[in-house]
């Protein structure tokens, strides 16, 4: 997967993907994207930027109206998102960009880019039915608050790799 890209961005209206675009506007979360008047709202409120300023919500909505879907999914920042909603909340135009985040996210999945680290809570579920292996110093601070120990593992659903991680997962 490509580094986060600090670099200006350059539109290479040769590689321009159209599909990308109505792909996210048909999953769940992505259909407000064309709304999007580029205000950069959701950039100014994202506490990402504190740590991260080249990560930029406003931007990755403009590649993806554009089409630019490589630069877009082969890019680490789709999934630093943390979910908070603070751009969701104040984007004057409604276009909810944390779930067309997840929108990408999960075209990004369909397209076989899935980041090591996702993998890697995909078999944790698989294999402890929990996102991080239990740990002995987890056990032992419950012990210490009078809390019961809990099971190493716990099997409770049935993961769905190809669903989770992609065709070429
Ligand atoms: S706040 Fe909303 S309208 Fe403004 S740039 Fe972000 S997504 Fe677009
Ligand atoms: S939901 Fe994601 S993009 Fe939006 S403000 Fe929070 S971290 Fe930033």
């Amino acid at each position: 997967m490509a580094k986060a890209d600090a670099e200006k961005t350059v539109v290479d209206t040769e590689n321009l993907d159209s599909s990308f675009l109505r792909k996210v506007l048909k999953h769940p979360g992505g259909e407000q994207i064309l709304v999007c008047f580029q205000c950069g709202v959701c950039s100014s409120s994202c506490p990402l930027r504190l740590i991260n300023p080249e990560y930029n919500p406003r931007k990755i909505v403009k590649k993806t109206i554009l089409g630019m879907k490589d630069q877009v999914i082969s890019s680490d920042f789709i999934w630093f998102c943390a979910d908070c909603n603070a751009c969701t909340e104040r984007c004057p135009q409604g276009v909810n960009p944390s779930e067309v985040m997840r929108a990408i996210k999960n075209v990004a999945v369909e397209e076989g880019i899935v980041p090591a680290a996702v993998k890697k809570i995909v078999e944790n579920l698989e294999e402890h039915g929990r996102v991080y292996p239990l740990e002995e110093f987890t056990q032992e601070e419950r012990e210490m608050l009078d809390l019961p120990k809990l099971e190493p593992d716990v099997k409770i659903f049935k993961i769905d790799r190809k669903k989770l991680l992609g065709e070429n997962s």
